[in-house]
């Protein structure tokens, strides 16, 4: 049997690396420094800040840099410059023959643009969901369904804490609880990411609320890069403070002294966290994600983000599947996986 060599997976200080025949490809740059190894290719999965906003210390003229139409127009409205010689669209269901390896792309169903990528090298391919939503919501529908041998996976909710309603019960209970608040005279303050949540919130409350939607500046802008995207409306709202529903985005805390104002917030954090609102989440939560990995059937599994160590324990004793995880950000761990043996090192 001939050496097919060698993939190293490690997480650097800046994204991470896959490394297959001296190539370096550079998955969501999301930290502060260069990398000690040049990347040939940059893959971004989507436009949340700590996916990309390494990106000005990695990216060079000439390296080329993979995104969709969505995620690169988002970028490019929060002041992110790419040359656009140096740009490669994809959108789900594109296959790009780059010449060691092919690449597909899938619907991730996260945010506007949001992409998964399966890199395809003889004999094994790596999957990565970046982060992902295996359910449809009012403005997305639910990522797809790829192949991977290695599957790296967004592991944010990984954890049966975060096992969250089905999304048909959560609008049904944020439509009442809208709703009884508005009949005792309250104002709604709905608080979310602006990019991803925002547009889902304003949908939901032109759909539920009959009265003025108001958004905050960045919630608009997010709206209609949404809209002019999908050709269609999240409904009726205007720019401002007052209304008889608000969009907030989750940094804008302050209640204004308006003792009708009522914060809701939108996350699936609020689980864990308390406080008013709903675990109303634009990813995947512990049921979906063991759901997906039940269906790719991968032979290796690497969780990322917040509950990795916890998935990785749990898929490796409940399910037999192999899985490893990188562990703090700092180490630069690597992993090691032997083609021809189609296993760790
Ligand atoms: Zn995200």
């Amino acid at each position: 049997m001939s050496d097919m060599g060698q993939i190293i997976i490690s997480q650097t200080n800046n994204g991470i690396v896959i490394r297959y025949k001296n190539k370096n490809i550079l998955l969501d740059p999301d930290g502060k420094e260069s990398v000690s190894n040049k990347p040939d290719l940059i893959l971004i999965s989507h436009a949340h800040s700590d996916h990309v906003r390494g990106l000005k210390y990695v990216y060079k003229r000439g390296v080329k840099v993979i995104l969709s139409r969505e995620t690169y127009a988002i970028l490019s409205s929060l002041g992110y410059k790419l040359h656009s010689q140096d740009v490669i669209f994809v959108k789900p269901g594109d296959e790009l023959d780059l010449g060691d390896l092919r690449l597909s792309v899938y619907n991730a169903g996260h945010i506007l643009g949001s992409c998964m990528f399966s890199i395809e090298l003889p004999r094994v391919s790596i999957g990565y969901t970046g982060d992902f939503n295996f359910e449809d919501t009012l403005i997305t529908r639910r990522a797809d369904l790829m192949d991977a041998d290695i599957l790296l996976i967004d592991a944010t909710y990984g954890h049966p804490l975060f096992s969250f309603p089905p999304r048909d019960i959560l609008y049904k209970l944020i439509k009442e609880s809208l709703k009884q608040l508005i009949e005792a005279g309250f104002i709604p303050i709905l608080r979310g990411y602006s990019l991803g949540k925002g547009q889902e919130l304003t949908r939901i409350a032109y759909d539920f609320v009959k009265g003025i939607i108001s958004v905050t500046k960045e919630v608009a802008r997010f709206n209609k890069l949404y809209e002019f995207f999908n050709k269609s409306s999240l409904g009726n709202y205007l720019v401002g403070a007052s209304g008889d529903v608000l969009i907030w985005g989750l940094k804008r805390a302050r209640e204004l002294g308006n003792t009708r104002f009522r914060k809701l917030t939108f996350s699936g954090w609020t689980i864990k966290y308390g406080g008013r609102g709903f675990p109303l989440s634009s990813h995947s939560g512990f049921t979906k994600i063991i759901d997906y990995i039940a269906r790719i059937e991968p032979d290796f599994v690497i969780p990322l983000y917040s509950n990795a160590p916890f998935l990785t324990r749990l898929i490796q004793k409940e399910f037999g599947i192999k899985a490893d995880f990188f562990g703090s950000k700092t180490n630069n761990r690597e992993i090691m996986y032997n083609i021809s043996l189609r296993g760790l090192l």
